[in-house]
């Protein structure tokens, strides 16, 4: 029989086993002077000062930035949007999101998107560049509308639903124009 080794805790005084310590190698015996159990009630107590709360988030604030971190917490973001709090709360964000710039921009993508697939006006032969390309026009519109402060739009300059030819949702049937002029437009094929 292995007789497992023990030493006693420099707080607690109890005699425990030395997996109830932490391995520390600068250590005679290789562990810590305080047990586990010990250690965790002094960091908790720790934690509770002032300086300890402000190291405890400060750790979480940069844990937070972290991939790690941003894993961790979309993870269980996604977990939360399933249940019927998330769902209502994910809604809220969402809305939210749109009404930043970034937020606009992917909106905009989407919504475009969206109505090009509806009617079939993408062709297969797009390749990843030309979906940038695609992106980069939807960038310039609403880098147009901060820059000016009048809103932009990217504009098909053969509609995707005109009256006798349809265009396509392709970087090179694309541009940017001004809101007003895309609502007089309308339809209509202006080259
Ligand atoms: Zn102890």
């Amino acid at each position: 029989m292995i007789l497992q080794e023990v030493k006693a805790c420099t707080k607690c005084k109890i005699v425990k086993p030395y997996n109830k310590f932490s391995p520390a190698k600068k250590h005679s015996t290789g562990h810590t002077s305080r047990c586990k159990d010990c250690k965790n009630v002094d960091l908790a107590l720790y934690y509770r000062s002032e300086e300890g709360n402000k190291e405890r988030k400060a750790a979480f604030k940069k844990y937070g930035t972290s991939v790690a971190g941003k894993n961790s917490f979309f993870k269980r973001r996604k977990k939360y949007e399933t249940t019927p709090k998330g769902k209502l709360a994910k809604k809220k964000w969402d809305k939210k999101y749109t009404t930043t710039p970034k937020g606009r921009i992917i909106a905009n993508i989407a919504k475009a998107k969206y109505r090009s697939n509806k009617i079939y006006a993408i062709p297969k032969c797009l390749k990843e560049s030309d979906f940038e390309l695609i992106r980069m026009y939807y960038q310039l519109a609403n880098y147009m509308t901060e820059v000016t402060g009048i809103p932009h739009e990217v504009d098909h300059i053969i509609p995707l639903q005109g009256k006798n030819i349809c265009g396509l949702h392709v970087p090179w049937n694309l541009r940017v124009i001004t809101k007003s002029e895309n609502c007089t437009k309308g339809n209509r094929i202006c080259l």
